[in-house]
Parts: C-alpha cells; sequence; structure tokens
C-alpha cells in the first residue's frame, strides 16, 4: 500500500513594510499567517506574505514528489528526503496539482523527471512564470476529468482556485488520502464547516461543489495546500 508524507509543511511568512523599515509578524500556524496578513492589510498597512505550500511524497510503487514548492536552498527537502532514507535521485517523477509558482517553481532542482500535470494548467497565461522548469521536464501531460497513476493511487480533476487542479487520491493503510492542494483552503475552518464567506469571490460554488466531491470519498484525510493535513477519521 501507498503512504504519504509531508516533506515540507506549509508555512506562511508575514511582514510589513513602513517607512523603510520591514516588520515581520511571528506567526504559529500557516493559517494564523493567513489571518494575519488580512489583518494587516485591513488595518491599511503594506503588508507581505511568502506563503510554501505543502511538498509531499508520495510512497507507492513508485516514489512521487508532489508539488516541489518554491526555489530555495536544497536542504529543508534533502533533510527531510533524508529522514525518511529516501536517495533524492531514486525520485524519478513529480506530480504537479496545479502550476502557480508557489507549488511548480521548485521544479527547477528536479530537471529531467517524468512529471504529470494537467493539459489545462499547462494552458494557463501562469504557466509562463515556470515555463524554463517544464522545458527541463519531461512532460507527462494528462487531460480530462480523472486518471490512474499506478494501482491505488489516482489523481481527478477539482476546479475553482484554478481550472486544472488535480487532487490525488492514495490508497493507504489508514484510508483514501486525498491530497486536495489549493482546493482546500485558505483557512482550516472553511472545510471544517463546509463553507465559505459569500463575499469569497466567483470560485466560491465551484470550491464549495469540489469540497462536497471530496467529502464524498469518505476520506480519512485531505491535505490542503497551506494548511496542515485534515484527520477526518
Ligand atoms: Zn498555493
Amino acid at each position: 500500500m501507498a503512504s504519504v508524507h509531508v516533506l515540507i509543511p506549509a508555512q506562511r511568512f508575514i511582514f510589513s513594510v513602513a517607512d523603510g523599515e520591514a516588520t515581520q509578524r511571528p506567526v504559529g500556524s500557516s493559517a494564523e499567517g493567513f489571518a494575519a496578513y488580512k489583518e494587516l492589510q485591513s488595518e491599511g498597512k503594506s503588508a507581505g506574505m511568502v506563503a510554501f505550500p505543502n511538498t509531499l511524497l508520495i510512497r507507492g510503487e513508485r516514489d512521487y514528489l508532489v508539488d516541489p514548492g518554491m526555489n530555495m536552498q536544497g536542504a529543508p527537502i534533502l533533510g527531510a528526503l533524508a529522514g525518511l532514507g529516501v536517495d533524492p535521485n531514486s525520485i524519478q517523477d513529480v506530480i504537479l496539482t496545479h502550476l502557480h509558482y508557489d507549488h511548480a517553481e521548485a521544479l527547477a532542482a528536479w530537471p529531467m523527471r517524468r512529471t504529470l500535470v494537467h493539459k489545462i494548467e499547462t494552458e494557463a497565461p501562469y504557466a509562463q512564470l515556470v515555463a524554463g522548469q517544464l522545458e527541463m521536464a519531461k512532460l507527462d501531460i494528462v487531460e480530462g476529468e480523472e486518471g490512474e497513476i499506478e494501482p491505488g493511487i489516482r489523481w481527478m480533476r477539482t476546479p475553482g482556485h484554478c481550472d486544472g487542479l488535480i487532487s490525488i487520491l492514495v490508497d493507504t493503510e489508514e484510508g483514501l488520502t486525498v491530497i486536495a492542494s489549493d482546493c482546500v483552503g485558505p483557512l482550516p475552518e472553511y472545510f471544517e464547516q463546509m463553507d465559505l464567506p459569500e463575499d469569497f469571490g466567483p470560485e466560491r460554488e465551484e470550491l464549495l461543489t469540489q469540497w462536497q466531491r471530496i467529502r464524498d470519498l469518505e476520506p480519512a484525510v485531505v491535505i490542503p495546500g497551506h494548511n496542515p493535513p485534515v484527520a477526518l477519521s
């Protein structure tokens, strides 16, 4: 059976800038970071946010690196792999849930790997930001609504955050793990309550539809893009 490991947990770094000085706002969790960022904005401050998504490893018949994340020095991800006893050179497969740069930029460190991504994402304007990375990859472009990656590891399209975003469904010893990426966010309580603020944006209805689809799969764990895994059973 496959397993899913968090290599680099989602983190947000928040700061504001005034009079040539940057002030960091320490936050206890990625979700708190989002709230702090919104708070600074509502106070009329020039707020900055750096958001690292969850970078994951699926260990099945093969090892799959999911969302390498943002470019940074290699130590954190290599350290996390070493902790699992995984040789980075043995990883030949990458999955990109979507092509926003915060998820795909660090693909630069994983060239020449088979890299699975939905066709819709490759045609989105923001794909240009990671065009160099995609050029160095062996792209495995999928189309349609769902597919199998290997027995026990599937993908399904869960649009809303962006049109070609795929969730990864992994059968594990503990039950189904859904890697939902930015389909689920930005605050954990929204998914908990299965509701989003009325003024959330045009994608609100679509996201709520996708959340219900995910719930209907009765997953044991759902892993959002920028918050910790949610245990549901
Ligand atoms: Zn993201």
